[in-house]
């Protein structure tokens, strides 16, 4: 879609099944039509969707969120699927267009993609010419949080591929709850589901989206708070959901989920029942 002089388009790594061990299989989406015949979706089991985001500025080209990056690696078991790759080629962008990385935060399901391992065996960078963004609460706590056992699925932090991000100095820390990377490109610090979690604000010509990464993963999530199971401080990620809902609603914001099962993305409303609701126009 166009906003102002930006171009924004989701990456869509399709969908996919996450059990409560943290394990993710790609997902046939047509489960999705019959939920009462498929009685293991949601009790051992949830769906979501995979969408990264490409920004398109007349200044710089930026990823949000690289995605699983399934198929990358070269042993990799999925060299079929769809990933941050394979989807960039179709807006005509190979890796080395992008100029920035911005990470919402590290859990795997996020950030994977940020790395491969080459037929050299070797991890390298995805994007072989862009800057790792991510906020430095967020790395402190990854590296806390790294190896521990979780019973949050989809909560895990798996940084062996990404330490090479580190150790190349590719990463660039955000210190500050509001960083203006560009004009109209603008981090904010949205800590709960993970205390270093960023979302971004992107604005031109009076035109407002966000990138909500896992503050509202789904559309659901407007009006539903299931999420207190993964959140690392569940009072404030309601907090700062609400704030940020408000504020959004009032600039009549585009909304852009990562997780979503349906609608991914659209303008923020409300209904005649005061619940929030997503237009397409
Ligand atoms: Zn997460």
């Amino acid at each position: 879609m166009i906003l102002g002089d930006f171009v924004v388009e989701q990456l869509s790594e399709g969908f996919f099944e996450l059990f409560r061990d943290g394990s993710f299989v790609k997902m046939d989406p047509a489960r999705l039509n019959e939920p009462e015949t498929d009685p293991s979706l949601g009790r051992h089991s949830s769906a979501l969707g995979i969408d990264p985001l490409l920004v398109q500025t007349p200044e710089m080209n930026i990823v949000i969120d690289p995605g699983l990056g399934w198929g990358l690696d070269h042993k990799s078991s999925h060299r079929n699927t769809s990933n941050v790759k394979t989807n960039l080629d179709v807006f005509g962008l190979v890796p080395e267009d992008i100029d920035l990385v911005i990470l919402s935060h590290l859990h795997y399901d996020h950030s994977a993609g940020s790395t491969f391992v080459s037929n050299s065996l070797n991890t390298t960078p995805t994007f072989p010419n862009a800057k790792y963004l991510l906020h430095r609460d967020e790395w402190n706590y990854a590296l806390a949080e790294n190896n521990k056992k979780t019973n949050q699925a989809g909560a895990d932090y798996r940084l062996d591929e990404i330490y090479r991000l580190a150790a190349d100095n590719r990463f660039e820390f955000i210190d500050r709850e509001q960083t203006v990377i560009q004009n109209g490109v603008t981090l904010l610090k949205s800590a709960g589901h993970t205390p270093g979690h960023l979302i971004v604000k992107l604005y031109s010509q009076s035109d407002t989206a966000y990138f909500l990464g896992d503050l509202i993963p789904t559309e659901y999530h407007l009006n539903h708070y299931p999420m207190k199971m993964m959140d690392e401080n569940p009072i404030t990620a309601k907090k700062m959901k609400t704030v940020l809902l408000r504020e959004a609603l009032r600039e009549k914001a585009h909304l852009f989920f990562y997780h979503s099962l349906y609608r991914k993305s659209g303008r923020l409303s409300k209904d005649k029942d005061r619940q929030y609701i997503i237009l397409d126009k």
